[in-house]
């Protein structure tokens, strides 16, 4: 068998198309939806992470502003630049670039950001509603997974899914979201004893650990739909995944490739929400 590869970067494009319509017509209420994104420090990779955000938002439309702050900034600093960000009635959604330099708690921003415009999800205020089941915003690189998933037909109630790696910001969310649409979870970490026995009997197997080629082709079960959140700069290689894409795709019904795959997906779930956002502050300013 050779699986389906799922393309992030054309259902991205096709999400930027959408949300151009919906952009349209709140410029008929004169909304513009804007995006804040706050840097601090010159980590290069997230700088590229922020330009193909910026691009994103060009390409659906929407406004965009960068707020860089310097590597040793104060946390005063950055709450004061968020709470700034919160009053302003031109941004929608704030996005904070992470990882923050290591001097500031990314608890700091989860408590900051005003929830109805936490785009990312990842706010202490969505993180508890994602939990309760009423998140106003699920957090992008889960939501990315599950829309590629929704977009292939893959079912996802009733399936088994297993997902390697308890991260804040992509295991834990992944889990519950794949929890509340009806599968049946497990969840894998480093210190899981015999990581294969789970990953086989996966029909969605969600790869988010940070380790090139952790999951290699006999840890799949065949047909399942292997998706790969993992990044990885690997010297000589350049980006890889966490899934050993050659030999997997050979087993596996559906996979995503890194880069191409979850990536894309990501910044569109991040402009989606800002859109959503701004719809949901014109609703309220006409009610
Ligand atoms: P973290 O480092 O925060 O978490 C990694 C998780 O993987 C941890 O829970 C860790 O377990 C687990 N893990 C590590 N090694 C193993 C192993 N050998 N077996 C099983 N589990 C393991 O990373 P993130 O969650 O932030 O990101 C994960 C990956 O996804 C990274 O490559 C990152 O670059 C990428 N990423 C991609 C995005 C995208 O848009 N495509 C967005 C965000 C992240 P433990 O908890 O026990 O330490």
């Amino acid at each position: 068998m050779t699986a389906i590869v799922l393309d992030g970067a054309a259902v991205a494009r096709d999400i930027y198309a959408q949300l151009k319509e919906r952009v349209a017509a709140l410029s008929q209420m004169d909304v513009r939806p804007g995006l804040a994104a706050v840097h601090a420090g010159d980590n290069p990779a997230s700088k590229i992470y922020l330009r193909n955000k910026v691009k994103a938002c060009n390409a659906a439309g929407i406004h965009s502003e960068l707020h860089p702050l310097a590597a040793d900034c104060q946390p005063g600093v950055l709450l004061a630049t968020l709470e700034k960000l919160n009053r302003n009635p031109r941004v929608h959604g704030i996005l904070v670039q992470l990882p923050l330099p290591s001097h500031l708690d990314t608890a700091l921003v989860a408590k900051a950001v005003a929830p109805e415009k936490d785009v990312d999800g990842l706010t202490w205020h969505n993180v508890g509603a994602l939990i309760a089941g009423h998140p106003l915003f699920e957090p992008c690189t889960p939501g990315a997974v599950i829309t590629l998933l929704e977009r292939a037909g893959i079912a996802i109630e009733g399936r088994e899914a297993v997902v390697v790696g308890r991260s804040a910001i992509v295991g834990k969310p992944m889990a519950l979201m794949l929890t509340s649409r009806g599968a049946t979870v497990t969840v894998c970490h480093s210190k899981t004893m015999d990581l294969g026995r789970h990953t086989r009997r996966a029909d969605i197997l969600v790869a988010a650990a940070g380790r090139p080629r952790l999951i290699t082709a006999d840890m799949v079960m065949p047909g399942a739909a292997v998706i790969d959140v993992g990044i990885n700069r690997v010297a000589g290689q350049g980006i890889t995944g966490d899934v050993d894409f050659a030999r997997v795709r050979e087993v596996a019904g559906w996979i995503t490739p890194v880069p191409g795959g979850v990536g894309p997906m990501t910044v569109a779930m991040v402009i989606a929400n800002t859109v959503r956002a701004a719809e949901r502050s014109a609703a309220a300013r006409a009610a």
